[in-house]
């Protein structure tokens, strides 16, 4: 048996009708921009969250632009962002012309590094963007406590992380603003691009609303200079279809990933921390002999990926700063070992099985 990666189809057969029925609403309605299926979303997926206001846009990274943009950082500012995520999250800072500041992870959870951050505080730092990677919470008691401390915004990057949870309290309500992408493969993913800024502070809420919007609230009144970010209605119509489905998804992949957890002894496993959910957006173990690993998962027909090889600051668009190497010592040895296994709530257990019948019989 084959085992892919990824099966974005398997999800779409198990609820064809509804979301052949949304999509033909939509074409029906002839409502292409904005209507009923773009605040239906925002309405449902801000309830879903337990934040007040959900401004949807056009995807994951304009999303962190435009919450950027919100809290005023510009050229000249400093925003820290861990060292291993998608690239998204720093480009986004470098959009708004402010500065990346990369900060290694911690080993076991590989998540930004609380203890690396108060080092590298400048009188230039606005902001950190603690990424909720592969699904798990960043710590995000202790990144609040320094941000307080420091007088710092965060922005939770939870582009990975719907509904993950620190002891119940979901992530996205610890920080200023938090952010979405419903990118395909996401543990909500559309059928396209996708992404929204949530928080629950009103003023911030409404600056976002102009800034995806090209400076209006009304028609016509530009009140400063925006970008046009729009959920897309078709997508909208997609999301609100496959949003009653996502606890159910949710509960699935934790469940594999418990399958995944007893079957792979004396394998590098993901940690998590007590009190914390983790929604496995992926499933990453690791190896020092990576390249042996992933050729006998593609010997035995099973889709591996790797998330991510190189650390950011290692990234050539970020030459400019001069990083060495041995200078973000964790992200740099897990991006040489990091595997990601396949995970999505349609995997069957048998599917789980395989892949690790295939990982033991590695000589
Ligand atoms: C996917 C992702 C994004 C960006 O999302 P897009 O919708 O693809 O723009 C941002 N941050 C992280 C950590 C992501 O995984």
């Amino acid at each position: 048996m084959i085992v892919p990666f990824i099966d974005l189809k398997a999800q779409y057969l198990s609820i064809k009708d509804d979301i052949d029925s949304a999509i033909a609403a939509v074409l029906d309605e002839a409502h292409f921009i904005g209507g009923v299926a773009v605040k239906t979303f925002e309405t449902n997926f801000s309830e879903f969250a337990g934040l007040s206001h959900c401004i949807s846009c056009a995807n994951g990274t304009d999303a962190l632009e435009i919450a950027l943009r919100a809290l005023d950082i510009s050229q000249g500012d400093e925003v820290m962002v861990p060292a291993l995520t998608w690239i998204s999250t720093s480009a986004a800072v470098n959009q708004v012309g402010a500065e990346p500041v990369f900060v290694d992870v911690l080993g076991d959870e590989r998540t930004m590094n609380p203890e690396l951050i108060e080092e590298k505080i400048t009188e230039r730092t606005k902001a950190i963007i603690p990424v909720h990677l592969y699904g798990l919470p960043a710590r995000m008691e202790a990144i609040m406590h320094i941000a307080e401390k420091y007088g710092l915004r965060v922005i939770e990057d939870a582009a990975q992380a719907h509904g993950a949870e620190i002891n119940g309290r979901k992530v996205g309500t610890f920080g200023d603003l938090t952010t979405f992408s419903f990118y395909p493969v996401k543990n909500l993913g559309g059928y396209g691009d996708a992404g929204a800024i949530l928080t629950n502070d009103e003023e911030l809420a409404r600056s976002c609303r102009m800034l995806t919007n090209l400076g209006q609230l009304e028609k016509h009144h530009h009140q400063l200079i925006g970008r046009n970010s729009k959920l897309d209605t078709i997508q909208a119509a997609i999301l609100n279809a496959k949003l009653p489905h996502l606890s159910r998804w949710i509960d699935r992949r934790i469940e594999l990933a418990r399958r995944y957890d007893s079957l792979l002894s004396g394998w590098d496993k993901p940690r998590t921390p007590e009190g914390f959910t983790h929604v496995y957006h992926l499933y990453v173990i690791q190896a020092s002999n990576r390249n042996k690993v992933m050729s006998q998962l593609e010997r035995g027909g099973i889709g591996c990926a790797v998330h991510y090889p190189t650390p950011l600051p290692h990234q050539e668009c970020y030459r400019y700063k001069g990083h060495q190497l041995g200078e973000f010592p964790v992200a740099e040895k897990l991006g040489a070992e990091i595997i990601s296994l396949p995970m999505y709530a349609e995997l069957t257990e048998e599917a789980v099985e395989q892949v690790v019948a295939c990982l033991s019989e590695m000589d």
